[in-house]
């Protein structure tokens, strides 16, 4: 779903394992981003064909770049018939939506467009197109048309989905429930920056993962900020520093406020957010850089029986040239 540089905002850390027993590991393309997985499997398969279908087939559904997905259908008002895949996205994405108070909003899609890719039609938008859609959004309905089967969509004329912000997380949970049902019970999936961690490496030692440092600009090589240790969790970064465009000396970000239907444009540079599933964290992540930084503290805080959105670390624009970052307590143990 996101392009290589702009979105590879984890990195792994590859650590040398002094035990013979090396992981297979395996790098690819999909979704418009690249795949990086090591698994340790005592049986020794090259799961290859099975991730690059897994993700071509899931691409099927929920990809914006592919002509004739399930999602373009659905956007082109052409009715389809939807598979349980689909619907399980929308309705996640409809109860984060509900979760965040809207700061999280799949049907998203129209706003997106009107910016274009890259937002390389931003000059030509008008307040008059923004206000319209945005009344769409809030009026439009989005609803199954039978919720027993939910195989067909009613969807207001000038509504369209956008699953990207869930869509790359929720495919690494798909992995690695492949894997768990293929009796491998320790990888490291990275989907683009988007990462989970099972089990362990043979000598014991945790998978460590990097949270990348901000970048002065998309071109720059990507460092570590920081570095976590990873068990059956997963970690999504949401950030502005990658992809966003600037004007008058402001960065903007690829995230659209659904209050406003306008790019954010706050402070926060990036949020990475670690939950037990990397759908759940995608979603968490994009939604907590629409709230900013102050408002994101205190939705954390009004949920503290939420344990997934409990480790979250944010690196904001400190206005004088530089950046700051905070962890959060729960976020402060995973740190190395
Ligand atoms: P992420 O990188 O996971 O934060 O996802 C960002 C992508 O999600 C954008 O490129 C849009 O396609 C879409 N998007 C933008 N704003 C929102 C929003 N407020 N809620 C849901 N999806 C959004
Ligand atoms: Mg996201």
């Amino acid at each position: 779903m996101k392009t290589p540089t702009l979105l590879a905002l984890t990195l792994l850390l590859t650590v040398a394992c002094t035990r013979p027993n090396q992981p297979t590991r395996l790098q690819g393309e999909a979704q418009g981003t690249y795949y990086n997985i090591a698994y340790f499997d005592p049986q020794h398969r090259n799961l290859r064909p099975q991730i690059d279908s897994l993700l071509h087939s899931f691409d099927t559904v929920a990809s914006l770049w592919v002509e004739n997905s399930l999602i373009r259908q659905v956007n082109r008002q052409e009715q389809p018939q939807l598979n349980s895949t689909f619907a399980d996205l929308l309705d996640k994405s409809l109860a984060i939506e509900q979760y965040t108070q809207g700061a999280f909003n799949c049907k998203i899609g129209a706003l997106v467009n009107l910016y274009g890719f890259g937002f390389k039609n931003r000059d030509d938008v008008t307040d008059t197109q923004i206000d319209s859609l945005l009344h769409i959004l809030q009026q439009g309905q989005c609803h199954y048309q039978d919720s027993s089967t939910k195989d067909r969509l009613i969807l207001s004329e000038g509504i369209e989905l956008d699953f990207n912000a869930i869509a790359q997380g929720y495919a690494v949970d798909l992995l690695a429930d492949m894997f768990d049902q293929k009796g491998i019970h320790n990888y490291l999936i990275d989907v683009g920056g988007e990462v989970t961690a099972k089990g362990c490496k043979p000598d014991g030692s945790s998978w460590t993962v990097g949270i990348e440092r901000p970048a002065e600009d998309k071109y720059s090589q990507q460092e570590i900020e920081t570095a976590i240790q990873l068990n059956n969790r997963s970690v999504v970064t949401s950030g502005s520093y990658r992809k966003y465009y600037e004007q008058d000396g402001v960065r903007y970000s690829h995230t659209i406020d659904p209050a406003t239907g306008r790019p954010v444009n706050h402070s926060l540079l990036s949020v990475s957010v670690a939950s037990r599933k990397a759908w759940y964290a995608d979603a968490l992540a994009t939604a907590f850089m629409v709230m900013g930084l102050d408002k994101s503290l205190q939705f954390i805080k009004l949920h503290p029986e939420n344990p997934d959105i409990q480790a979250v670390f944010f690196i904001y624009d400190d206005h004088q040239g530089s950046y700051k970052t905070y962890a959060t307590p729960e976020f402060n143990i995973l740190i190395k």
